[in-house]
């Protein structure tokens, strides 16, 4: 999404204007209360440059929207992925919530292999988790993007 999310303009410490280079739209957005100081602190492009401005690792390793209660149309109406799931030919099929281990999919096939080979697995680390799902799934034969 940084390619797509630009900040414009500052127009204050905790308000920004927006734009969209694919459709030239402009927005408002404001940092969540309780993540303004994560924002200043951890701007995480030095690391994925690609990454939304407002994006930003918390201290428990989740990907967090920093502006999440005035985040654009846009992100309300496909949401933030963590993991995205594709078929063969390039279909969405499958996504876990962004912050969260939470899997969606309208796929029965990809349904009953997150149940036997995902769901249950206890891996605590989030990285370590993010590796193993993307190593069954693509195994399978599904394309991850993350
Ligand atoms: S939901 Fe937030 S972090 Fe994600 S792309 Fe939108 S503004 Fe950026």
């Amino acid at each position: 999404m940084g390619e797509i999310i630009e900040i414009q303009d500052v127009l204050d410490p905790v308000t920004f204007r927006i734009g969209f280079s694919v459709t030239g739209e402009e927005r408002i957005v404001s940092l969540d209360f309780e993540k303004r100081e994560l924002f200043r602190m951890h701007d995480i492009r030095s690391s994925r440059p690609m990454a939304c401005p407002f994006l930003r690792e918390n201290s428990n390793k989740k990907f967090v929207c920093s502006v999440h209660a005035s985040r654009p149309g846009l992100c309300r109406q496909y949401s933030c992925y963590r993991i995205l799931v594709l078929d063969s030919a390039g279909n969405r099929i499958g996504r876990v919530t962004d912050a969260t281990r939470y899997f969606t999919t309208t796929n029965d096939g990809l349904r009953r292999l997150w149940n036997q080979k995902i769901a249950g697995v206890v891996i605590p680390d989030e990285a370590y988790w993010e590796e193993y799902v993307e190593q069954v799934l693509s195994c399978a034969g599904y394309r991850i993007i993350r």
